[in-house]
């Protein structure tokens, strides 16, 4: 197998593009695929300042040495949400990360924040995990980018991850969530970032090899309470028919994008500030705020 631009040996076979490429190709490869997505979905200029969410693994760690590479401002925010061994090495391999590259990380601890770690949390609110950590990890990003006065906020979803929400909310034809399923959320209040999605169109594969061939070390692990079978299940479909019909996934995220994502857009609701917090909300007090007044409530009760 040949690289198709210098005819060294080849390192990686990208089917979807019809190529085989060597390492210092791949890497220009992949480094052009997310500059060509910056520019083409308008994310990001050179005034922003961005924060970059890292989890520790591989796809937020690209984004943020990527970012770095091509130029930008970008600082990291690790949420260390306390889910025992999973969390410990996470943030380990994202300190160790920003040391090497010499970045700005700010480390946010879920137990200072609301006096438990995500598993006590889930336990207690008898809620289901991810959603208590999804709103969790949304507000703090959303906290930390204004405490830091910075414009966007970039997550390390992935063209695989992308396909299949996207799958999932046709399936179940969730018009609200098809509408906002972009790689850029505008800002639309003064005291929120934008929000971006720098490697939405490459693959969880490329992703990894790129890790790989910069050294980057990064969590293999995913999080234990992750809620992924069905997502996990979906992201096999789409690499079922990925390998019949090669292609078949970035053309499908594309298209979305450029032919009927608008068809579902809906008007934005209004916001409005949250009296405890001061950060925007559509139904004051915030979700965050109202966690933590319940938690503080069981507490009084349980004494
Ligand atoms: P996930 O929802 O786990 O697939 O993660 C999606 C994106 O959210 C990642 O690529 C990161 O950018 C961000 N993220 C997830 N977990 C954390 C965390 N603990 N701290 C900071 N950012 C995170
Ligand atoms: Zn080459
Ligand atoms: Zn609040």
């Amino acid at each position: 197998m040949k690289c198709k631009k210098c005819g060294e040996k080849a390192v990686i076979k990208l089917r979807a593009h019809n190529i085989s490429l060597c390492a210092p190709h791949f890497q220009e490869f992949f480094e052009r695929r997310v500059s060509e997505a910056i520019k083409k979905y308008s994310l990001l200029s050179l005034h922003d300042k961005i924060l970059v969410a890292v989890s520790g693994g591989k796809d937020s760690l690209n984004t943020w040495f990527l970012l770095k590479k091509l130029g930008y401002k970008a600082d990291a925010l690790h949420i260390d949400l306390g889910i025992d061994e999973y969390s410990k090495k996470s943030r380990e391999k994202t300190e160790k990360f920003a040391h090497k590259i010499k970045g700005n990380l700010k480390i946010v601890e879920l137990k200072e924040e609301v006096g438990f770690t995500l598993p006590h949390l889930a336990k207690r609110e008898g809620r289901k995990a991810c959603a208590t950590c999804g709103l969790i990890k949304r507000y703090l990003m959303n906290r930390e980018a204004l405490n830091g006065s910075y414009s966007a906020i970039a997550t390390g979803h992935n063209l695989d991850d992308e396909t299949a929400v996207l799958l999932s909310n046709l399936l179940n034809w969730k018009m609200g969530y098809l509408g906002r399923q972009s790689p850029l959320l505008p800002s639309w209040h003064p005291k929120l970032a934008k929000k971006i999605k720098p490697l939405c169109e490459v693959t969880e594969r490329e992703s990894a090899a790129y890790a790989i061939l910069n050294q980057i070390d990064y969590i293999y692990e995913d999080c234990p309470f992750s809620q992924g079978a069905t997502t996990i299940f979906l992201k096999g479909i789409l690499n079922q028919i990925e390998e019949k019909s090669p292609g078949t996934k970035i053309r499908f995220y594309r298209e979305f994008q450029q032919k009927a994502r608008s068809l579902f857009e809906e008007e934005k609701m209004s916001l409005s500030e949250c009296p405890t917090c001061g950060l925007p909300t559509t139904h004051p007090p915030c979700a965050f705020c109202r966690l933590k007044s319940r938690l503080l409530q069981k507490e009084g009760k349980s004494k």
